[in-house]
């Protein structure tokens, strides 16, 4: 048994739904302008679609060149960088020590708090490590330094230097951190850079092999405690400004 059903003019089906299209555009530039949809509503639904599209469309257009455009809805949030300084020896042992008492970790300790107190201030987040914090396990930053300084048993010796990981998964990163920290760092204090003396306990510094792979990282001697003992223990700020010359100049993405 079948319903008995009447069939719509299908001449009027055809008008109502090229109405519904018409209204549906309306409304798709009527509502971000505040355009009152009712008006497109009232119109008779049919006959006079092609009349209205000439009077409509002007109205939009003086609407949209007096609109002042909307502010984006998406602000991305700045990311801070993130870096991290090991206080040379700091939490373990003395490091170099000199005749007189004078020792590296000391000396390591005065020029890393500096770096902080310098750093601080730009909005970066600064980690201050230990020789061996735990915390340095997978570090995660934009990039890492520990701070040293060279022996005190070489007379004649001057200068700094500054290496990065041996076998590190940024190479490329880890030449330009050198590099920013070499040129910043010699150009504050006028020490020179002295690359003979660069061990492997340089190049294979320990805490490369505990930290994150992707975190850049280097290892920097910031003189002898002999003959550049002036400047390390007067002159603290100055050493510390160097290093922080030479971070900025790697994270900001200053040209070396
Ligand atoms: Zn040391």
């Amino acid at each position: 048994m079948t319903k008995a059903t009447t069939s719509p003019d299908p001449w009027a089906v055809g008008w109502m739904i090229r109405a519904l299209i018409l209204i549906s555009f309306l409304a798709a530039f009527a509502v971000p302008m505040n355009f009152p949809i009712i008006a497109a509503v009232t119109q008779p639904a049919g006959a006079t679609v092609v009349a209205e599209g000439p009077q409509i469309i002007p109205l939009i257009a003086v609407e949209r060149a007096t609109a002042t455009p909307s502010p984006s809805p998406f602000t991305p949030t700045p990311s801070i960088p993130r870096v991290g300084l090991i206080a040379g020896h700091a939490g373990h042992d003395s490091g170099a020590i000199c005749p007189d008492g004078l020792q590296e970790a000391d000396v390591n300790m005065e020029v890393a708090r500096r770096v902080v107190a310098l750093l601080t201030p730009r909005g970066w987040q600064i980690d201050l490590f230990d020789e061996f914090d735990v915390r340095l396990n997978d570090y995660k930053a934009d990039v890492l330094l520990s701070i040293h300084a060279d022996s005190c048993t070489v007379p004649g010796k001057t200068g700094f230097k500054v290496a990065r990981a041996e076998a590190g998964s940024l190479p490329e990163s880890g030449d330009r951190l050198v590099a920013c920290l070499s040129q910043r760092y010699e150009a504050r204090t006028g020490l020179p850079f002295d690359p003979y003396t660069i061990t492997y306990d340089m190049t294979r510094y320990h805490a490369f092999y505990e930290i994150d792979r992707t975190t850049p990282a280097a290892i920097i001697e910031v003189g002898f405690l002999l003959d550049d003992r002036q400047i390390l223990t007067q002159q603290p700020d100055l050493v510390a400004q160097g290093i922080a010359d030479g971070l900025i100049c790697f994270v900001e993405n200053e040209s070396p």
